[in-house]
């Protein structure tokens, strides 16, 4: 009978690591299937969910599976029992069935972090994922029915980091557009470090001050959200920020799938991998995207959750999958170069190179690149069988 290597996740890793497996098994003639299971089969463009229109940040996946003759099962996974080579997953109709595996790739993404601040849960909105980015559209539309105040035109953001930044920058135009020329919309972000973006260090950040700045986006620093309610929200020092729109974006941690695999997990509940992305030394079990920490170089840099991240880590998972029941050596994850692009709403972006993050474009040229990489490079490819599984695979990625 053949092998089956079972892909969790349809997002940037779970895809790449399903059409790189495909690849190498197609030029090896290996026989082996390669089968997806995620809740649906479409590709969330989850850089993209700050942005307005979230409803059709979208890309279909189905064509794509079976132009490569990927085996698509809707349904998400429960368990995974890794001493039986199984896992159990639930269909969209409440069945439960078993997979067995020959090789898996764990690819389930990320999830936002809610702590235990009162209010959160039932106040703060979101843009982790694509339902909760519709629901914070939808509930800023519905501010425009109800009467004028000032909680009603102010939107707090709690979090001061990549995806804060990006969701403040948008808010001021937005706001304007749906509230009418006489409202004066205000946009704050509260950040507990004593810096904006404290993650993105020191090279970006006269840029995206300069930039929330002209947008007139107010900045807490040094303080944190403490309660959250309809209407306000109460920092650490006491004072209170009358807001009907409380956003969170401050934290993320890796799918709780993680927990169920054997291994050395990191920060953020990651799965600390080798070079082969294995998760479980002597296990065939790899683990690719916002599930995995992996060096990225010889300085021994670590992977970030992040699209540009999971989209290599995820074909190089694929491969090496494959490359362990063809009886092929691995090849061993790299990706020397690292840039970041962060959006900065009407006021442009910003780009930077290496892990020192030294400014090399901002502005509206910045803009350009930014959404290209948004709307065209994180897309899927083409329901092509060749041109797919081409753009799969892996060595020539690791630039
Ligand atoms: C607002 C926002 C802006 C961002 N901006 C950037 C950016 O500018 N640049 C950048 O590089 N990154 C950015 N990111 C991060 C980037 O989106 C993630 O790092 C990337 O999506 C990770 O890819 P992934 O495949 O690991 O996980 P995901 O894309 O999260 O995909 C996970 C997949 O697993 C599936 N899944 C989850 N649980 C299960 C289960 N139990 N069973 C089966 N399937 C399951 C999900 O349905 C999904 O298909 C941003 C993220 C957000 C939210």
């Amino acid at each position: 009978m053949g092998k089956t290597i079972l892909v969790i996740g349809a997002g940037f890793a779970g895809m790449w690591a399903a059409l790189a497996a495909e690849r190498l098994n197609d030029r090896e003639s290996g026989g082996i299937e390669v089968v997806l299971v995620a809740p649906e089969s479409t590709l969330v463009i989850r850089p993209r969910l700050y942005e307005a229109g979230a409803a059709n940040m979208t890309a279909p996946l189905g064509p794509l599976f079976a132009a490569t003759g990927i085996r698509f099962i809707q349904g998400h996974v429960e368990t995974i029992r890794h001493v039986d080579n199984t896992v159990d997953i639930v269909r969209r109709d409440g069945t439960r069935s078993a997979i067995v595996y020959d090789s898996l790739i764990l690819a389930a993404g990320s999830q936002a972090h809610r702590p235990d601040i009162p209010g959160l849960r039932e106040y703060g909105f979101n843009v982790d994922r694509i339902d909760e980015a519709v629901a914070l559209e939808a509930h800023c539309h519905s501010l425009a029915q109800r009467p004028a105040s000032v909680a009603r035109d102010t939107v707090v953001v709690a979090g001061g980091g990549f995806t804060g930044i990006e969701i403040a920058a948008e808010m001021p135009a937005r706001l304007r557009a749906i509230l009418g020329t006489a409202a004066s919309p205000r946009t704050i972000v509260v950040e507990q470090a004593p810096e904006i973006g404290p993650d993105l260090g020191p090279g970006p950040r006269p840029v995206i001050l300069q930039a929330l700045s002209d947008l007139g986006v107010a900045c807490r620093l040094g303080v944190s959200v403490t309660a959250m309610s309809a209407d306000r929200v109460v920092l650490s020092d006491g004072e209170t920020i009358e807001t009907q729109t409380a956003i969170w974006t401050a934290g993320v941690r890796a799918s709780p799938l993680t927990a169920q695999i054997p291994g050395e997990r990191g920060r953020l509940g990651r799965l600390c991998v080798g070079p082969d992305l294995r998760a479980s030394p002597g296990a065939n079990i790899f683990a690719a995207g916002d599930t995995a920490s992996a060096v990225t170089d010889d300085a021994g840099h670590r992977t970030l959750m992040s699209c540009q991240h999971a989209l290599q880590l995820g074909r190089f998972a694929g491969h090496n999958a494959a490359a362990a029941l063809l009886g092929l050596p691995p090849l061993p994850y790299r990706q020397q170069r690292y840039v970041t692009g962060l959006d900065l709403g009407p006021w442009g972006a910003v780009h930077t190179d290496g892990w020192d993050r030294r400014v090399v474009l901002t502005g509206a040229e910045s803009k350009v690149r930014k959404e290209y990489v948004n709307r065209i490079l994180i897309y899927p490819p083409p329901p092509d069988r060749a041109t797919a599984l081409a753009a799969a695979e892996p060595v020539s990625a690791q630039a």
